[in-house]
């Protein structure tokens, strides 16, 4: 059984605490690796050597340290094919979504190589006689960032990469599920050139992260995973004075109108509601068709699209639209809520529960499901179902439809797909949902844009990379510089304004 490691001041650490959780490969249900989880001692350890790393990298000019970011995105593509196999091992997903996964993370590195230009402060020359003003951005020190499952190496990148061009020091706490790639990705950056003790890999659970948010010397902490972890975190992260932003749950809804390209809105919600098996933050859960005709015509193009579902292990080849899910308990939640969800009345169109894949019989797969006629109080539309289940809930008007994204509790994403200009608009200027798709079914926002969901979908307020991310992993300092050969006039008691 190979025993994973973690990633300490540039070399591959055994684990010390005797506690380890298991790495299953979810095509086969096998476990293939143990990760060892580290307890509050091997997490002090890698805070003291990113405290002692921190200061030289603060004080390597912004360019070298955007060359590391350049050399870093060559390596990526380089080893794009190695990182995407062992992804799909860990987490599930197909080949392509995997290669996906790294490039979206790939993108932030390549954005991260403007941080000349971005740290670059503000000036103000003579802002009274002799005197000059400028603002600088100063990076925080040893930041920390705790991961989820479901994008391994995008994730992981997004909060990593600008952090560290900041001139920071990084500990990362990845998932326990699949910590291989972050593990690979520590050493890659530095193969590119970063010195060691900036960018670590801690792997752990609860004990790790807790030791993260107690700890004095972690000024800043950025997670991303499920709604209540983030609320824990965001809560005992900032009573301990740190800078917190957390990303959790999701919940979108797409609206159709009675006016959309019916093959087109089915096309986008079969690649948003199943691809990943529904294990995005970004995907598709809840359809809401605009009228009965609209709902009716849209489940007959559905069904026929579901029906042609591929599900497969990630060898399977380019066919294979999904895969399993992550582990057992994940696909027993899923095949609870959907129970639920027949109890509660909805009417279960596509019936996955008895899907089983000959030769992968122990794999954690799930069929697709769909339902039709859901209504608000029934638990599949009120929870995050994180699998590959379909709601649609039938709205009688534009109102009413959006009347749904707007009191779901979650507001990560939503899209709205219609011909019409007009509703397009009211639509996008109206919901309270952090990211719009126009006829976009995952609108997740490029790098040098910024990412993040509404409502309890964020505890914070920065949102993911782009031009937040460098207002997260830096402080502002501004210097008021004046240069005479002295104070002339002796000292001065009042606050005056600049003459
Ligand atoms: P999770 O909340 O179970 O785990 C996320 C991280 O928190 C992991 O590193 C885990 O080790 C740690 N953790 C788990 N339980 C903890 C506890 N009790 N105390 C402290 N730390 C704990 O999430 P997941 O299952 O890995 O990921 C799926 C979730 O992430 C979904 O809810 C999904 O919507 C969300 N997600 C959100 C975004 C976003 O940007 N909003 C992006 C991706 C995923």
């Amino acid at each position: 059984m190979q025993e994973l490691t973690h990633y300490i001041d540039g070399a591959h650490v055994k684990g010390t605490s005797g506690r380890f959780a298991d790495v299953f490969n979810p095509a086969t249900g096998e476990v293939q690796a143990k990760v060892p989880l580290a307890n509050a001692e091997e997490m002090d350890r890698a805070v003291q050597i990113a405290l002692k790393a921190q200061p030289a990298w603060a004080a390597t000019n912004p360019q070298r340290r955007a060359r590391v970011m350049m050399k870093f995105v060559d390596l990526l593509h380089r080893d794009m094919d190695k990182l995407a196999e062992a992804l799909s091992r860990e987490h599930g997903k197909t080949l392509p979504d995997a290669a996906g996964d790294v490039q979206r993370g790939l993108e932030v590195v390549e954005y991260c190589i403007g941080a000349p230009q971005l740290l670059k402060g503000e000036f103000t020359d003579g802002a009274g006689p002799g005197i000059d003003m400028y603002s600088m951005r100063q990076p925080l020190g040893v930041s920390a960032g705790i991961t989820p499952f479901n994008f391994p190496a995008m994730i992981p990148m997004w909060m990593f990469a600008p952090a560290i061009v900041c001139g920071n020091a990084f500990i990362l706490k990845p998932s326990e599920r699949d910590p291989s790639v972050p593990l690979m990705l520590a050493e890659l950056i530095e193969e590119a050139g970063l010195p060691k003790g900036i960018l670590q890999v801690v792997n752990g659970d609860k004990e790790a992260v807790d030791a993260i948010l107690d700890h004095d010397v972690i000024q800043s902490v950025g997670f991303v995973g499920s709604t209540p972890i983030a609320e824990y975190i965001y809560g005992r992260g900032c009573s301990n004075g740190k800078r917190v932003q957390c990303f959790g749950g999701a919940k979108n809804h797409m609206i159709i109108m009675p006016d959309a390209d019916m093959d087109q809105a089915a096309d986008a919600l079969i690649g948003a509601g199943y691809g990943a098996a529904g294990e995005r933050c970004m995907a598709i859960s809840v359809a809401v068709p605009v009228g009965e005709k609209t709902a009716d015509a849209l489940i007959e193009k559905l069904i026929p699209r579901i029906d042609a579902l591929k599900v497969g292990p990630y060898t399977g080849g380019k066919d294979v639209d999904y895969g399993p899910v992550v582990t057992a308990a994940a696909k027993a939640n899923i095949l609870r809520l959907v129970e639920t969800g027949v109890e509660q009345g909805a009417k279960l169109v596509v019936d996955g529960r008895d899907f089983s894949l000959q030769g992968y019989e122990d794999g954690f797969f799930v069929g697709p499901h769909l339902f039709d006629r859901v209504t608000k109080d029934m638990d599949i539309y009120k929870h995050e179902i994180f699998g590959p289940v379909l709601s649609v809930v039938r709205a009688n008007d534009y109102e009413e439809a959006l009347g749904l994204a707007m009191d779901h509790e979650m507001g990560n994403g939503t899209a709205i797909f219609t011909r019409d200009g007009d509703a397009a608009r009211d639509f996008a200027n109206r919901v309270n949902v952090g990211m719009i798709g126009v006829n976009v079914p995952i609108p997740v926002p490029l790098a040098y844009h910024t990412f993040g969901g509404w409502k309890k979908s964020v505890f914070g307020d920065l949102n993911q990379h782009g031009p937040d991310a460098f207002k997260f992993y830096t402080r502002t300092k501004t210097v008021t510089a004046r240069w005479p050969s002295g104070i002339k006039q002796g000292g001065e008691f009042n606050f005056k304004p600049m003459d």
